[in-house]
């Protein structure tokens, strides 16, 4: 793959990891103690009523699971960003041929070429 395909890529795969950082950290704080992007959500504070209560619970619930999604999306960038510094980027990790370089450019995150990925998806 051309180099200058590859930096490309690279630049917005950190945009993006930039950008799910950012809306992580509106409502979630890095957990210190565990991996780099496990994140967890605070508890809102809404008051002290029953009613607010409520609101902060179900709040609460919907950070969560929006943490999930913006959690799997980053450790997909991040695992995409890891894979250009040991030089495997754009390899399938099932046959090692190069991913094509337009299924890279629709999904940066993309660890299989589309031959593997639909062998993988009929075994399911
Ligand atoms: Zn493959």
């Amino acid at each position: 793959m051309k180099k200058a395909v590859l930096n490309e890529i690279k630049a917005i795969l950190l945009a993006e990891k930039e950008r799910l950082e950012k809306e992580l950290a509106q409502f979630a704080h890095r957990n210190p103690k565990t991996a780099e992007t496990d994140f967890n959500s605070d508890f809102p504070n809404v008051g002290d009523s029953e009613d607010e209560n409520a609101a902060e619970v179900a709040q609460f619930t919907d950070n969560l699971s929006l943490e999930n999604e913006l959690e799997h999306a980053l450790r997909d960038v991040e695992g995409a960003l890891k894979r250009f510094d040991d030089g495997s980027y754009g390899l399938c990790s099932y046959c090692k041929q190069e991913i094509d370089e337009k299924r890279l450019a629709a999904r940066p995150t993309s660890s299989s070429c589309i031959k593997c990925k639909k062998t993988l998806t009929q075994e399911v």
